[in-house]
């Protein structure tokens, strides 16, 4: 394992660089901190470990640590510092700028030895990490593009049962009895429903994939459209909605902010069975994000199910009591979580639910869709 000591002391970056030849390990010496920083920075060399002297010039160990930290790309760098500081307030100053663990001065070499294992027990935790994160990374992206791509290519082979069905329909329509019409009747509503779900899975595999970029949106606005959209099923219902005033501007994909709500709203007034709906829109400022919640005063949802329908294409209803699909609450939660919020549901059985989302506030976001 490659060791950086930066030590502005010769004698001591020599007893230390010799103690760790010795143990086996592929040292690299700077005088400074700024040498350090050089050495560490120039990305020749990977340091999983480095021991830094605290006061030297230039540059002293704690800004060296500090830029290390924040430097910190996908390897996680274990820092020691060697100080002849021991008082409290110096081990809190260290630690705050990122150091690991601190070791006395003059250093004991047994000491040394057993620190440095440490370091190099979380070096390899974390190394097996990284190695998890990126097999289940590759994993995940794997199963998106499977989903993509039988989403999109088994569209044209359906499209095909349809229109067949359609013309048998239409030529054959008098050859055939009428269990005959019933069989064509059920493939071509079979058909369609299949295509609806083939979009959906589409739609899912698209986030994040095609690029919608993040604009400034007044959320009022967005719900606007939303009601608009919504009117047919809003006259229909009875329904009273209700938006606040004051709503924010925020920073997100106008289309898909739109998605998001569009959704809650529409299966706001679905899921309802007796009386008019009353859909209530909140919005809750927190220090980085927004909180907007659609409440409601429908069927509600077991507790037990509550996690259950944001997976994709799972029901707690057949499609003769509530039409669709079962996949509008998973493409929700992937934009919320994509655009870095969270999203959950709180529910009564019987009295309503408030599904909630939180978007980040601007410059907390992470990017664009
Ligand atoms: P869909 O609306 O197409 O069924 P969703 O993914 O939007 O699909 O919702 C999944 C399931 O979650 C619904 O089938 C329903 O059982 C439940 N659900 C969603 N929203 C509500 C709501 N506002 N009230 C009660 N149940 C709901």
């Amino acid at each position: 394992m490659r060791i950086l000591i930066a030590e502005d002391a010769i004698v001591s970056r020599r007893l230390l660089q010799q103690c760790l030849q010795q143990w086996g390990y592929d040292v690299v010496v700077a005088s400074n901190g700024a040498e350090a920083w050089q050495l560490f920075s120039a990305g020749d060399a990977h340091f999983p470990i480095v021991i830094s002297d605290w006061m030297m010039p230039e540059m002293d160990g704690l800004d060296l640590i500090r830029r290390i930290r924040a430097s910190s790309g996908s390897n996680y760098v274990y820092t020691i510092l060697l100080t002849a500081k021991s008082e409290r307030e110096d081990v809190v100053a260290g630690m705050e700028a990122g150091a690991d663990d601190f070791l006395r001065k003059p250093f004991d070499r047994e000491e040394l030895r057993v620190r440095l294992r440490a370091g190099e027990r979380i070096i390899q935790l974390e190394q097996t990490l990284a190695a998890q994160n990126r097999e289940l990374r590759q994993r995940v992206e794997e199963v998106e593009t499977f989903a993509y791509t039988a989403s999109h290519d088994l569209q044209t082979p359906l499209r095909t049962f349809g229109s067949y069905a359609q013309l048998l329909l239409a030529d054959y329509g008098k050859v055939l009895d009428e269990e005959g019409r019933e069989l064509c009747e059920e493939i071509l509503e079979d058909a369609l429903h299949m295509k609806t779900l083939l979009d959906s899975l589409l739609e899912y595999s698209r986030i994040g994939r095609e690029p919608t970029p993040a604009v400034e949106v007044d959320v009022k606005t967005v719900l606007d459209w939303v009601l608009h959209d919504l009117r047919p099923e809003i006259a229909e219902t009875g329904a009273t909605v209700q938006v606040p005033e004051g709503l924010p501007r925020v920073v997100y994909p106008e289309g898909r902010l739109t998605q998001i709500f569009g959704n809650l709203m529409s299966n706001a007034l679905k899921f309802n069975e007796a009386g008019k709906p009353v859909v209530k829109v909140c919005c809750d400022e927190a220090a980085q994000v927004y909180r907007f919640t659609v409440q409601d005063n429908g069927i509600g949802i077991a507790p037990e199910h509550a996690d259950r329908i944001f997976n994709i294409f799972e029901r707690l209803h057949t499609r003769d009591t509530y039409p669709g699909t079962g996949a509008g609450l998973t493409i929700v939660k992937k934009i919320v979580e994509f655009h870095g919020g969270e999203i959950g549901v709180t529910s009564t059985p019987g009295e309503g639910s408030a599904f909630w989302f939180t978007v980040p506030k601007a410059g907390e976001r992470p990017c664009s869709d």
